[in-house]
C-alpha cells in the first residue's frame, strides 16, 4: 500500500517530464509504469527529433507547446548531459508537384512562429548535402531542427527527479482508478493499491483505457505504426542533416536522418493498426521506406542496416491534443492526442501540466534544495586518450571493453545498473549505454551483460529479462558451469 499526493501514469518522454517539473515542488510524486524500465513505449522508438515546430498545425496546443519547448531544450540537454544536436533540416522538392508546395510549407511555418526557415537553391542544398537527388529543384532550410537521443532524453530527466525525490515504480500496471465524494481517490495497480489525491494520465496509447477507469474516456486512441531502418555507423553514403521529404495531406513521408551517435536512420512508415500490441516489422513495409528515402538521396544503401524497428504513434480520435483537469472528478488530469511530435513537446507540457494544477488550486510550494544537474556516464568510446587514461586509472573496469562494436566497457555497464532509476534489464542497460546497440547486435556482448546483470542484481542468470517481466534471454546451463546443476 503507497500514500502519495500525485500518481503519474506513465514513464515515457511526457510522464518523466512531469515528474522532472514536479520535483522542483514539496509534494510527493509517484510514477507507475507496467513496463520494465523508464522510456515508455513511443519514447524509445521513434525518429528522435526535436522539431522546431514549423510543420505543426498552426493556432494549436502542439504548436504553442512546441515552440515553448524549443526555447527550454538547449538549457535542459546542458544541465542533464544528454546527447543532442542542432543539424538543422532540409526539404528537398525533386518533382514539379512537389516544388508548387514549398510556398505553402513556408507560409505554415510563419504561421507557427517559426520564422527561420528559408527557400534554398538546389545548389545551396547540393551543397549542404552532396548526396541530395542532383534533380533537387530547390527547397526549404529549417535550421533549428535537432536530433536527441530519445531514451537518454527520458532516463536523464528521471534519474534528476529522483535524485529529487520522485519515487518510480516500475513493472506496476495500473488497473482501476477509485473515486469518491467526486475526487480521486486511489489507484488500483498489479503491485497494490496507491493512496493518492491526484492521477496525471500519460499513458500514452493507453491513455484511453486510463480515462476509461477515471469515467473520463470521451475518445479512442489506435495506433499509428511506423518501421525504420538503422544504417551501419561505416556505410559509404552519408548525410548531416534531418533530410524531409515534401509532406502529403496524409503524412508527413519517409525522412533521412544522422542519429545523435553516428548512424543513419530512414523512415518511419504511417499504418493504421488497431492492434495496441502490433510490433512487427515487415519486408513489404520496409521496401517502401527504402524506396521513399532513395528518391531523396539515391545512394543510401538499405543493405548496411543492422537493425530495423517500429514504434505505435498513439493516434487519437478525435486527432488534437487535449490536457486538462476533469470537471467531473477532482484531482484527475487527462493528457491524449500527442501522437507525432512527444518528444518534441514534453518539456512544454510538464510546464502547461504543473500551471494547470497551480492555477487550480494544488498546494506546490517551491523546492529550495532542488538539485537542477544530473552528469551522464563518462562514455569511454567518445572519450580523448587523456580521458580515457584518467577514466582507467580511476576506475580499471573503464580497461575492460565488453560491447566491442560500440566499445563499451564494464564501467559503464556497472554504472548504468546502480544509478537512480538504473538498468535491471538487457534491453535497459543497451539504451543507457549502447552495449548490443552496434553492427552485431548483442551477438558478442550480450552474454557477458546477462553475466553482469545476474552478478550485481544478485539473481540467476536464466532470471535476467531482455526487457518485460519473464522475457528470459537463458533457458539454463548447459553445463551447469559452476552451480553444479546439470543442463537441460
Ligand atoms: C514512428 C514514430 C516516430 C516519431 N517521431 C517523433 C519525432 O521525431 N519527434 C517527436 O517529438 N516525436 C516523435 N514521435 C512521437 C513521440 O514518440 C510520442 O508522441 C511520445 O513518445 C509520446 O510519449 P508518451 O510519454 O505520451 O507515451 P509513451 O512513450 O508511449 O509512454 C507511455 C507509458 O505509459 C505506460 N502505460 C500505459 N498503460 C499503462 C498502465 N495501465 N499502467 C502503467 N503504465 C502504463 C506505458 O508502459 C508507457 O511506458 C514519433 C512516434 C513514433 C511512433
Amino acid at each position: 500500500m503507497y500514500h502519495t499526493d500525485i500518481v503519474i501514469v506513465g514513464a515515457g518522454a511526457v510522464g518523466t517530464a512531469i515528474a522532472r517539473e514536479l520535483s522542483k515542488y514539496e509534494v510527493k510524486v509517484l510514477v507507475v509504469d507496467k513496463r520494465d524500465d523508464v522510456g515508455g513505449d513511443a519514447s524509445k522508438s521513434n525518429s528522435s527529433i526535436i522539431c522546431s515546430g514549423f510543420d505543426c498545425p498552426p493556432d494549436t496546443l502542439e504548436s504553442m507547446l512546441c515552440l515553448a519547448q524549443r526555447s527550454m531544450i538547449e538549457q535542459l540537454v546542458k544541465e542533464l548531459d544528454i546527447p543532442f544536436r542542432v543539424c538543422g533540416a532540409i526539404m528537398p522538392a525533386v518533382t514539379k508537384e512537389q516544388y508548387d508546395l514549398l510556398p505553402g510549407i513556408y507560409r505554415e511555418a510563419y504561421r507557427n512562429h517559426v520564422y527561420d526557415v528559408e527557400y534554398v537553391s538546389p545548389k545551396q542544398i547540393l551543397e549542404m548535402e552532396p548526396e541530395v537527388n542532383p534533380d533537387v529543384l530547390g527547397g526549404l532550410y529549417i535550421p533549428r531542427d535537432a536530433v536527441i537521443d530519445p531514451f537518454l532524453f527520458v532516463v536523464a530527466q528521471a534519474e534528476n527527479a529522483a535524485c529529487n525525490g520522485v519515487e518510480f515504480l516500475l513493472n506496476c500496471q495500473v488497473t482501476g482508478i477509485g473515486r469518491g465524494n467526486g475526487k480521486i481517490e486511489t489507484v488500483e495497480t498489479t503491485r497494490g493499491t496507491i493512496y493518492t489525491k491526484y492521477v496525471i494520465n500519460a499513458a500514452g496509447l493507453f491513455c484511453d483505457d486510463i480515462a476509461e477507469m477515471a469515467g473520463e474516456r470521451d475518445f479512442v486512441v489506435k495506433p499509428r505504426k511506423g518501421q525504420f531502418f538503422i544504417l551501419d555507423k561505416n556505410t559509404p553514403c552519408k548525410i548531416s542533416h534531418i533530410i524531409y521529404p515534401i509532406p502529403t495531406p496524409e503524412t508527413r513521408g519517409k525522412l533521412l536522418l544522422p542519429t545523435i551517435h553516428g548512424n543513419i536512420l530512414l523512415g518511419p512508415t504511417a499504418e493504421d493498426l488497431d492492434d495496441k500490441e502490433d510490433h512487427s516489422v515487415t519486408a513489404q513495409e520496409l521496401e517502401g521506406v527504402a524506396r521513399d528515402c532513395r528518391r531523396l538521396v539515391p545512394n543510401i544503401r538499405v543493405q548496411d542496416a543492422v537493425t530495423q524497428y517500429c514504434g505505435l504513434r498513439p493516434n487519437r480520435i478525435p486527432a488534437g491534443f487535449h490536457i486538462g483537469l476533469s470537471e467531473q472528478t477532482k484531482g484527475y488530469l487527462g493528457i491524449s492526442g500527442v501522437r507525432s511530435t512527444g518528444i518534441s513537446t514534453s518539456l512544454g507540457i510538464a510546464k502547461y501540466v504543473v500551471n494547470m494544477l497551480q492555477e487550480a488550486g494544488a498546494n506546490l510550494p517551491f523546492k529550495f534544495d532542488y538539485v537542477r544537474t544530473r552528469k551522464g556516464i563518462p562514455c569511454f568510446r567518445e572519450a580523448d586518450m587523456k580521458t580515457r587514461m584518467a577514466l582507467q586509472k580511476e576506475n580499471p573496469l573503464y580497461g575492460k571493453v565488453i560491447c566491442r562494436c560500440e566499445t563499451v566497457t564494464e564501467a559503464e555497464i556497472l554504472e548504468a545498473i546502480h544509478r537512480p532509476v538504473g538498468a535491471t534489464t538487457v534491453d535497459g542497460i543497451k539504451r543507457r549505454v549502447r552495449a548490443g546497440m552496434g553492427r552485431c547486435q548483442g551477438g558478442f556482448c550480450g552474454p557477458q551483460v546477462i553475466e553482469i546483470l545476474a552478478r550485481e542484481l544478485h539473481i540467476p542468470v536464466e532470471e535476467v529479462n531482455k526487457n518485460l517481466e519473464g522475457s528470459y534471454m537463458v533457458e539454463g546451463l548447459l553445463r551447469g558451469a559452476g552451480t553444479g546443476k546439470g543442463g537441460r
